[in-house]
Protein backbone atom coordinates (compact mmCIF):
# COMPACT_ATOMS: atom_id res chain seq x y z
CA UNK A 1 0.00 0.00 0.00
CA UNK A 2 1.10 3.65 -0.66
CA UNK A 3 3.32 5.34 1.92
CA UNK A 4 0.38 8.61 0.55
CA UNK A 5 -3.50 8.34 1.33
CA UNK A 6 -5.75 10.40 -0.45
CA UNK A 7 -7.38 13.18 1.07
CA UNK A 8 -10.96 14.38 1.02
CA UNK A 9 -10.40 17.99 1.24
CA UNK A 10 -13.52 20.50 0.62
CA UNK A 11 -12.26 23.26 -1.43
CA UNK A 12 -12.98 26.05 1.27
CA UNK A 13 -10.74 24.09 4.04
CA UNK A 14 -7.56 24.05 1.30
CA UNK A 15 -5.57 25.70 4.03
CA UNK A 16 -6.48 23.81 7.04
CA UNK A 17 -5.73 20.83 5.35
CA UNK A 18 -2.33 22.35 4.18
CA UNK A 19 -1.13 23.79 7.67
CA UNK A 20 -2.20 19.99 8.57
CA UNK A 21 0.54 19.03 6.76
CA UNK A 22 -1.12 17.90 3.64
CA UNK A 23 0.03 18.58 -0.49
CA UNK A 24 -1.52 18.90 -3.24
CA UNK A 25 -0.90 16.55 -5.99
CA UNK A 26 -0.90 18.19 -9.10
CA UNK A 27 -0.79 15.50 -11.25
CA UNK A 28 -3.26 13.25 -10.25
CA UNK A 29 -5.35 16.42 -8.80
CA UNK A 30 -6.25 15.62 -5.25
CA UNK A 31 -5.15 16.59 -1.43
CA UNK A 32 -2.38 14.03 -0.09
CA UNK A 33 -0.30 13.06 2.80
CA UNK A 34 1.51 10.77 4.37
CA UNK A 35 1.03 8.19 6.90
CA UNK A 36 2.42 9.54 9.95
CA UNK A 37 0.77 13.31 9.11
CA UNK A 38 -2.97 11.55 8.84
CA UNK A 39 -3.76 11.94 12.93
CA UNK A 40 -3.51 15.83 12.23
CA UNK A 41 -5.43 15.73 9.09
CA UNK A 42 -8.97 13.34 10.79
CA UNK A 43 -11.54 15.20 9.23
CA UNK A 44 -9.82 14.92 5.98
CA UNK A 45 -9.02 11.33 5.78
CA UNK A 46 -11.18 8.57 4.20
CA UNK A 47 -12.56 6.30 6.98
CA UNK A 48 -10.73 3.41 6.15
CA UNK A 49 -7.51 4.87 6.48
CA UNK A 50 -8.56 6.59 9.49
CA UNK A 51 -6.28 5.59 12.69
CA UNK A 52 -8.67 5.96 14.89
CA UNK A 53 -11.47 3.55 13.64
CA UNK A 54 -11.33 -0.17 12.99
CA UNK A 55 -13.24 -2.20 10.23
CA UNK A 56 -15.98 -2.82 9.01
CA UNK A 57 -15.23 0.92 7.30
CA UNK A 58 -18.18 -0.30 4.79
CA UNK A 59 -21.16 -2.72 4.83
CA UNK A 60 -24.03 -3.42 3.45
CA UNK A 61 -27.06 -1.72 5.12
CA UNK A 62 -30.19 -2.31 3.46
CA UNK A 63 -33.38 -0.61 4.23
CA UNK A 64 -36.00 -2.35 5.30
CA UNK A 65 -38.77 -3.19 2.58
CA UNK A 66 -41.64 -0.63 4.00
CA UNK A 67 -39.34 1.97 3.75
CA UNK A 68 -37.94 1.58 0.08
CA UNK A 69 -38.56 4.66 -1.60
CA UNK A 70 -39.13 7.04 1.19
CA UNK A 71 -35.75 9.12 1.20
CA UNK A 72 -34.84 12.77 0.79
CA UNK A 73 -35.18 12.61 -2.90
CA UNK A 74 -39.02 11.87 -2.70
CA UNK A 75 -39.95 13.92 0.53
CA UNK A 76 -37.85 16.87 -0.66
CA UNK A 77 -38.31 19.54 -3.15
CA UNK A 78 -36.05 19.10 -5.66
CA UNK A 79 -34.03 22.13 -5.56
CA UNK A 80 -33.68 21.38 -1.48
CA UNK A 81 -32.59 17.81 -1.98
CA UNK A 82 -29.99 18.87 -4.77
CA UNK A 83 -28.58 21.52 -2.31
CA UNK A 84 -28.22 18.77 0.51
CA UNK A 85 -26.77 15.96 -1.72
CA UNK A 86 -24.28 18.79 -3.39
CA UNK A 87 -23.22 19.95 0.15
CA UNK A 88 -21.93 16.65 0.71
CA UNK A 89 -19.97 16.20 -2.29
CA UNK A 90 -18.47 19.62 -1.29
CA UNK A 91 -17.96 18.19 2.31
CA UNK A 92 -15.69 15.82 1.06
CA UNK A 93 -14.11 17.61 -1.87
CA UNK A 94 -15.99 15.42 -4.33
CA UNK A 95 -14.26 12.18 -3.13
CA UNK A 96 -15.46 8.96 -1.47
CA UNK A 97 -15.82 9.58 2.12
CA UNK A 98 -14.86 5.75 3.39
CA UNK A 99 -11.98 5.14 0.57
CA UNK A 100 -11.17 8.27 -0.84
CA UNK A 101 -11.27 7.53 -4.63
CA UNK A 102 -14.19 8.61 -7.39
CA UNK A 103 -16.16 7.06 -10.14
CA UNK A 104 -15.16 6.47 -13.85
CA UNK A 105 -18.35 8.94 -14.93
CA UNK A 106 -19.06 10.63 -11.87
CA UNK A 107 -17.39 11.05 -8.64
CA UNK A 108 -19.30 10.42 -5.76
CA UNK A 109 -22.74 9.87 -5.00
CA UNK A 110 -25.50 11.12 -2.21
CA UNK A 111 -25.62 8.09 0.38
CA UNK A 112 -28.59 8.55 3.35
CA UNK A 113 -26.97 7.50 6.63
CA UNK A 114 -30.22 5.92 8.36
CA UNK A 115 -30.08 4.62 12.01
CA UNK A 116 -32.77 1.77 12.85
CA UNK A 117 -34.55 1.82 16.19
CA UNK A 118 -35.63 -2.11 16.20
CA UNK A 119 -38.20 -1.49 19.39
CA UNK A 120 -39.79 1.77 18.21
CA UNK A 121 -39.05 0.81 14.74
CA UNK A 122 -37.72 4.45 13.48
CA UNK A 123 -35.38 5.23 10.98
CA UNK A 124 -33.52 8.55 11.68
CA UNK A 125 -31.58 10.17 9.02
CA UNK A 126 -28.13 11.00 10.63
CA UNK A 127 -26.23 12.81 7.54
CA UNK A 128 -25.58 12.47 4.08
CA UNK A 129 -22.09 11.51 2.66
CA UNK A 130 -20.61 11.32 -0.65
CA UNK A 131 -19.49 7.72 -1.85
CA UNK A 132 -17.75 6.48 -4.75
CA UNK A 133 -20.20 4.71 -7.35
CA UNK A 134 -18.22 1.12 -6.21
CA UNK A 135 -18.61 2.29 -2.14
CA UNK A 136 -22.22 2.85 -2.84
CA UNK A 137 -22.80 -0.58 -4.40
CA UNK A 138 -22.02 -2.29 -0.89
CA UNK A 139 -24.06 0.06 0.34
CA UNK A 140 -27.27 -1.02 -1.05
CA UNK A 141 -26.63 -5.07 -0.96
CA UNK A 142 -30.28 -5.39 -2.82
CA UNK A 143 -29.63 -3.30 -5.33
CA UNK A 144 -26.75 -4.37 -6.44
CA UNK A 145 -27.69 -8.13 -5.89
CA UNK A 146 -30.39 -8.04 -8.48
CA UNK A 147 -28.18 -6.40 -10.99
CA UNK A 148 -26.12 -9.25 -10.02
CA UNK A 149 -23.50 -7.59 -9.02
CA UNK A 150 -22.52 -9.10 -5.56
CA UNK A 151 -19.01 -10.74 -6.66
CA UNK A 152 -17.72 -7.54 -8.13
CA UNK A 153 -19.04 -5.71 -4.48
CA UNK A 154 -17.91 -8.61 -2.24
CA UNK A 155 -14.51 -8.43 -3.59
CA UNK A 156 -14.86 -4.60 -2.95
CA UNK A 157 -16.21 -4.58 0.65
CA UNK A 158 -13.06 -7.27 1.25
CA UNK A 159 -10.51 -5.02 0.14
CA UNK A 160 -11.63 -1.84 1.86
CA UNK A 161 -11.80 -4.00 5.38
CA UNK A 162 -8.90 -5.70 4.72
CA UNK A 163 -10.98 -9.46 5.41
CA UNK A 164 -10.36 -12.17 3.06
CA UNK A 165 -13.95 -12.88 0.92
CA UNK A 166 -15.39 -15.45 3.69
CA UNK A 167 -15.91 -12.88 5.79
CA UNK A 168 -17.05 -10.43 3.33
CA UNK A 169 -19.54 -12.88 2.28
CA UNK A 170 -20.55 -13.19 6.14
CA UNK A 171 -21.04 -9.59 6.88
CA UNK A 172 -23.33 -10.06 3.53
CA UNK A 173 -25.09 -12.98 4.78
CA UNK A 174 -25.85 -11.26 8.38
CA UNK A 175 -27.09 -7.89 6.45
CA UNK A 176 -29.98 -10.08 4.47
CA UNK A 177 -30.98 -11.87 7.61
CA UNK A 178 -30.87 -7.82 9.44
CA UNK A 179 -32.96 -7.30 6.41
CA UNK A 180 -35.04 -9.63 6.55
CA UNK A 181 -35.56 -9.46 10.38
CA UNK A 182 -36.78 -5.76 9.65
CA UNK A 183 -38.55 -6.16 6.53
CA UNK A 184 -41.01 -8.33 8.70
CA UNK A 185 -42.82 -5.16 9.86
CA UNK A 186 -44.69 -2.73 7.92
CA UNK A 187 -45.11 0.06 10.37
CA UNK A 188 -41.69 1.84 10.08
CA UNK A 189 -41.17 5.51 10.48
CA UNK A 190 -39.18 7.57 9.04
CA UNK A 191 -37.34 10.77 10.43
CA UNK A 192 -36.06 13.49 8.47
CA UNK A 193 -35.82 15.85 11.03
CA UNK A 194 -31.97 16.31 10.72
CA UNK A 195 -32.23 17.61 7.23
CA UNK A 196 -35.29 19.79 8.24
CA UNK A 197 -32.82 21.31 11.31
CA UNK A 198 -29.74 21.55 9.21
CA UNK A 199 -30.59 22.83 5.83
CA UNK A 200 -34.42 24.45 7.34
CA UNK A 201 -36.27 22.90 4.51
CA UNK A 202 -40.08 21.83 4.53
CA UNK A 203 -40.91 18.33 3.28
CA UNK A 204 -43.13 18.36 0.54
CA UNK A 205 -47.27 17.70 0.93
CA UNK A 206 -46.87 15.06 -1.63
CA UNK A 207 -43.64 13.97 -0.26
CA UNK A 208 -45.50 10.67 1.56
CA UNK A 209 -47.65 10.25 -1.84
CA UNK A 210 -44.81 10.20 -3.94
CA UNK A 211 -42.60 7.70 -1.13
CA UNK A 212 -45.84 5.23 -1.29
CA UNK A 213 -46.07 5.07 -5.13
CA UNK A 214 -42.07 4.26 -5.40
CA UNK A 215 -42.22 1.67 -2.39
CA UNK A 216 -45.20 0.12 -4.69
CA UNK A 217 -43.35 0.08 -7.85
CA UNK A 218 -39.88 -1.39 -6.19
CA UNK A 219 -41.93 -4.08 -4.11
CA UNK A 220 -43.19 -5.03 -7.39
CA UNK A 221 -39.88 -5.42 -9.22
CA UNK A 222 -38.45 -7.22 -6.48
CA UNK A 223 -41.24 -9.62 -6.86
CA UNK A 224 -41.55 -9.93 -10.09
CA UNK A 225 -37.78 -10.54 -10.02
CA UNK A 226 -37.37 -13.10 -7.08
CA UNK A 227 -41.33 -14.22 -6.90
CA UNK A 228 -40.30 -17.59 -9.01
CA UNK A 229 -36.99 -18.84 -8.24
CA UNK A 230 -33.52 -17.44 -7.15
CA UNK A 231 -32.05 -17.08 -3.28
CA UNK A 232 -34.11 -14.63 -2.25
CA UNK A 233 -37.36 -16.26 -3.05
CA UNK A 234 -38.26 -18.12 0.16
CA UNK A 235 -38.29 -15.12 2.47
CA UNK A 236 -39.95 -12.66 -0.18
CA UNK A 237 -42.26 -15.50 -0.64
CA UNK A 238 -43.06 -15.33 2.90
CA UNK A 239 -43.22 -11.18 3.46
CA UNK A 240 -45.85 -11.42 0.97
CA UNK A 241 -47.80 -13.95 1.58
CA UNK A 242 -46.74 -15.07 5.30
CA UNK A 243 -46.32 -18.58 4.90
ZN1 LIG B 1 -15.36 4.60 -2.18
Amino acid sequence: MSTFVVLCVPFKRRSEAQTGGAIFDGTEKCWKASREHLAALLPFVPYRFRPDRKPPYLRPWMVPQALWGRNLRALLAKEDWDRIRKDAYDRSGSRCRVCGGRGPKWPVEADEGWQYDDTSRVQTLKGVIGLCPRCHEVRHWGKTMSAGRQNEALEWMAEINGWTRSVAQQCADDAMLQWQDRSRFLDWKCDISWAVKTYGVTPIEEGDAIAQKRNQSFVRQAREQYGSSGGLSSYIHHLFHGD
